[in-house]
């Protein structure tokens, strides 16, 4: 295992047991992150919901087979990237005896930042790809607006490139056109960080390590 992998398997321990807010009281697992702590291009979705909270993995409804349809129609897999959320745990509430996500609360963003910071510390990504407006808001600036500012590019304390998309979860609750339309955008967005990745690296030279982490016949 590379030093950065073994850096954030010893992270991912520490955050098995995080007490700091109160959704550790109701989750099933921490949902860490996974895919290739090497890579230079990481996305950071809102938060578990039930699929991934009973797992333990980011990603793993049907937001997540969004996700991985858009990733791979750029030739991209998990493989080439990490993918992680904003907060580690399932916001839910109970309403009449049924348990519901929720979005997670802004104390509950702020309490879980620790990890989120710390997570991309280690890895250093050139690129972030936010989805949805949560993310954005934490990665990018928290007066971000989505639908004016999705698909550019901005400077984050996180990573010299950051880059909004929809959630994949909205786009699944869009009918007919606006359902293509949306779609498109998202998979035009994470084209367009991959896009920024290869510029990057061409334009510094970046040392073979990275390059191993994102194979050219991918990206290039
Ligand atoms: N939505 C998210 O934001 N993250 C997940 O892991 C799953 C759904």
């Amino acid at each position: 295992m590379g030093e950065i992998a073994q850096q954030i398997e010893e992270l991912r321990l520490c955050a098995l047991d995080c007490p700091i807010c109160d959704l550790s009281k109701t989750r099933t697992n921490v949902v860490f992150g996974e895919g290739n702590p090497e890579t230079p291009l990481v996305i950071v979705g809102e938060g578990p919901g039930q699929n991934e909270d009973a797992t333990g993995r980011p990603f793993v409804g049907r937001a997540g087979t969004l996700l991985d349809q858009a990733l791979l129609e750029n030739n991209l897999t998990r493989k080439h990237v990490y993918i992680m959320n904003v907060v580690k745990c399932r916001a839910c509430i109970i309403e009449n005896g049924r348990t519901r996500n929720r979005p997670p609360s802004t104390a509950e963003i702020s309490a879980c930042s620790t990890w989120l910071e710390k997570q991309l510390a280690i890895i250093k990504p050139t690129v972030v790809l936010c989805l949805g407006a949560p993310s954005a808001k934490s990665i990018i600036r928290g007066n971000f607006r989505m639908t004016q500012e999705r698909g550019q590019f901005f400077e984050s304390k996180y990573a010299p490139h950051a880059i909004a998309a929809l959630h994949p979860a909205y786009i699944l609750r869009q009918d007919g056109q606006t359902y293509q339309v949306t779609r498109q955008q998202l998979v035009d967005d994470i084209g367009a960080a991959r896009r920024k990745v290869v510029e990057v690296r061409k334009a510094a030279k970046l040392s073979s390590d990275q390059q191993v982490a994102l194979p050219q016949t991918l990206l290039e």
